[in-house]
């Protein structure tokens, strides 16, 4: 008795109007929307988690093969994402590609977060890809085909192939200026690489933009598994990582040997080259991050619906409703910051989206986990339990803001920008003082006072970052949401009219 139905046979796109209707992608969409809210898929991706990958180095004969082996539910969600062309609609979407790309994969990120890495990396890769263009005529199209290909054949004899990237080493993986990983020139112009990587996240992938130091400095290169003669490259997968999380994804350590690589970009400019992929991955979780949000607060809304405790349901108490719709602005608010700079790189904003991505990223990735602990919690003991799709999605949470740059690194960045230019920052200012709130404008007023100190700016930059997300997001919450929303999101984040919890909205801003 008294126990809450699954949350299934749902559309996640269809009932979300948070989301803006694009033509596109609507029919995939649609499907994709169709298999979140689906027991099927749900039970994929819980399997795909249950039964984590396995790494084999060596054949039966000792032959080093270097091969991860996963659970067919995770293949079956790979075949979905790349299939559905979660991976590719930013590139081949008639219009809007960004927005195309960002509504799939916010969709993607409320089923199954460790496929989401290697379809982010793929769909990142053409960033870099580009500026190797003799390599991108042969790989591009391989890359975007909306076809899954698991098998560690020669690059000819696949249809579609996936990307990883690996950067970090044991010394450093934020300051990438420590990279040891040694390129040596060959007479073909070809390079051997040798050295290691301590984190390779989907090392089963089918090439890799990596880092190794010529004598000019860190240079980015490609590492092909497959030669072009069809034998396998020396990649050695040394160990997988026991992670807290993502455990569907397979995150391990490599060691290059004489590894044959192929020179990306300018010679000791790798850094700069790698970091255009890093942006879209970023760009990528501001939007992943919103969708598990979403489907955080689904879950805990679904939950108290059905559940009753002290003679009525849960969502029908005073309280509970106010933790309720603090996870409703929450994850409303995050939404609207991704769609809005997704918007922005189909506009080419590069003034916006330099500094809008990092500010977005640390954000959310901040907020996620403070957002499914409190999700958790709304489901009671059930919520702690594994069966519960809350306790990985509680796992999940902290990974977004440890990789492509932890929060620290990430407010650096922002610094970083603006001192280079604070054209973009203008231009978000000047929406906020655009909504004639005098709330908006003052907090726009306080952001310009807080940059002009410059002394002790590097100690304050979480302060700085946080304020410019919240302006933000506030400012898209006034325009285009419910006037109810929009002035519940400005008093509660801007005006301070709350605590520090979720649950602590005003009750009179509430019942009004
Ligand atoms: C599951 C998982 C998968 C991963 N997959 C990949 C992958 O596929 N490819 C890849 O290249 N890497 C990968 N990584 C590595 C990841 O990108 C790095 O762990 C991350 O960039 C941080 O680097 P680090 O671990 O060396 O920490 P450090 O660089 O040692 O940083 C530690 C802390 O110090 C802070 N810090 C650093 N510099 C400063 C500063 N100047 N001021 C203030 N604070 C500072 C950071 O914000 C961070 O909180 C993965 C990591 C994880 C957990």
């Amino acid at each position: 008795m008294n126990q809450a139905p699954p949350l299934t046979g749902y559309n996640a796109f269809s009932e979300n109007t948070w989301i803006p209707v694009l033509d596109p992608v609507r029919e995939k969409a649609l499907a994709l929307g169709a298999l979140v809210g689906s027991e099927a898929g749900q039970e994929l991706a819980a399997n795909a988690n249950r039964h984590e990958p396995e790494l084999r180095t060596h054949d039966r004969y000792g032959k080093r093969i270097d091969t991860v082996e996963f659970h067919p539910s995770y293949h079956a969600l790979m075949q979905h994402a790349f299939g559905g062309g979660v991976h590719s609609a930013a590139w081949t979407a008639r219009s809007d590609g960004f927005s195309a790309h960002a509504t799939l994969f916010y969709l993607w990120n409320q089923l199954e977060q460790g496929t989401a890495c290697p379809v982010t990396m793929t769909f990142a890769s053409i960033a870099v890809l580009r500026q190797a263009p003799e390599i991108a005529r042969e790989w591009e199209p391989k890359v975007l085909a909306n076809a899954y290909d698991p098998r560690p054949l020669p690059f000819a004899q696949k249809q579609g192939v996936t990307i990883g990237m690996a950067m970090t080493e044991k010394q450093g993986g934020s300051d990438l200026r420590m990279v040891r990983t040694e390129a040596r020139a060959t007479a073909n112009g070809e390079y051997l690489l040798t050295g290691h990587k301590w984190f390779c996240s989907a090392p089963m992938s089918d090439a890799f933009f990596t880092l190794a130091r010529l004598p000019e400095g860190v240079t980015c290169f490609f590492v092909p598994r497959s030669l072009p003669d069809g034998t396998r490259n020396t990649f050695l997968i040394q160990r997988l990582k026991d992670k807290c999380g993502n455990r569907s994804n397979a995150s391990s350590e490599i060691e290059y040997r004489d590894t044959r690589a192929w020179l990306v970009g300018e010679p000791g400019r790798g850094i700069a080259t790698i970091i255009e992929m890093a942006h879209l991955t970023r760009f990528d979780i501001v939007v992943g991050t919103a969708g598990m949000m979403r489907v955080a607060f689904d879950q805990a809304l679904h939950h108290a619906r059905h559940r009753e405790a002290f003679g009525k349901k849960l969502s029908e108490h005073a309280l509970m409703q106010n933790v309720l719709a603090d996870l409703s602005l929450e994850a409303e608010a995050a939404a609207r910051l991704a769609f809005h700079l997704a918007r922005a790189f189909d506009a080419k904003e590069a003034a916006i989206t330099r500094i809008l991505t990092p500010v977005a990223k640390y954000w959310h990735c901040k907020r996620l986990p403070v957002m499914t602990v409190e999700a958790m919690e709304v489901l009671g003991g059930n919520g702690y339990v594994e069966e519960a799709m809350l306790a990985r999605l509680y796992r999940e949470a902290p990974l977004n803001g440890i990789w492509e740059g932890s929060g620290n690194v990430i407010c650096l960045d922002v610094l970083r920008s603006l001192a280079k230019s604070t054209e973009g920052l203008e231009m978000l200012l000047a929406e906020m003082q655009g909504t004639g709130d005098g709330r908006l404008v003052r907090h726009a007023t306080a952001i310009r006072a807080l940059l002009a100190k410059n002394e002790g700016l590097e100690a304050s930059a979480r302060r700085l970052v946080e304020m410019i997300a919240l302006g933000v997001q506030a400012t898209l919450m006034v325009r285009q949401s419910s006037s109810k929303d929009g002035e519940l999101f400005v008093a509660s984040r801007i005006a301070g009219d709350s605590g520090r919890q979720l649950g602590t909205l005003s009750s009179s801003s509430l019942s009004s």
